[in-house]
């Protein structure tokens, strides 16, 4: 098991204070793991999804080459995260930069936030505050328990 210290919560909760561990782009996230464990677990279902149709009577077997193909898409994500690489998501995003600037690891620490110069749009910013005034309240290392275990979408 993997030690979590403030490296480790570092490497998956971004500066801007998004969990980067529970994006579906993540190489070492949990939609990645569990997409290629269930491709795993599915094996050669391709030739039983095809007599199922008939055989059950649910057309919605017909269904899972697409599926298939979108879950082979989510178990080979790469990203290595927003303080390794370009976020792949908000293309727009400045906070990676910034903050390496402003020389902290989280906004909630730089004494211009809230600022405006994050280069996201209303809903994100929105997030972005909420985010990190929690993290302000409760520290990096609560914060990263209370969301650890849950989806971000
Ligand atoms: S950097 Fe962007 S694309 Fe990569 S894991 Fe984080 S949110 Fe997802
Ligand atoms: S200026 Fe804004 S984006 Fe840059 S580190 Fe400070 S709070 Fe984050």
């Amino acid at each position: 098991m993997k030690k979590v210290d403030g490296e480790f919560i570092k490497g998956r909760i971004a500066p801007c204070g998004l969990h980067c561990g529970k994006c579906f782009a993540f190489a070492d996230g949990d939609i990645s793991y569990h997409s290629g464990e269930l491709k795993k677990a599915l094996g050669n279902f391709d030739v039983y999804a095809q007599r199922f149709v008939e055989m059950l009577d649910e057309p919605v077997f017909a269904k899972y080459p697409d599926f298939k193909e979108f879950l082979n898409h989510l178990s080979v994500a790469t990203c290595q995260g927003c303080r390794k690489e370009k976020c792949k998501l908000f293309k727009n995003c400045n906070v990676r930069v910034c903050s390496e600037e402003k020389q902290v690891d989280y906004c909630f620490q730089c004494s211009c936030f809230p600022c405006e110069n994050t280069g996201f749009d209303e809903h994100l910013y929105k997030r972005f505050v909420a985010i990190n005034k929690r993290m302000q309240e409760i520290g990096i290392e609560k914060y990263y328990e209370e969301v650890r275990d849950l989806p971000r979408y």
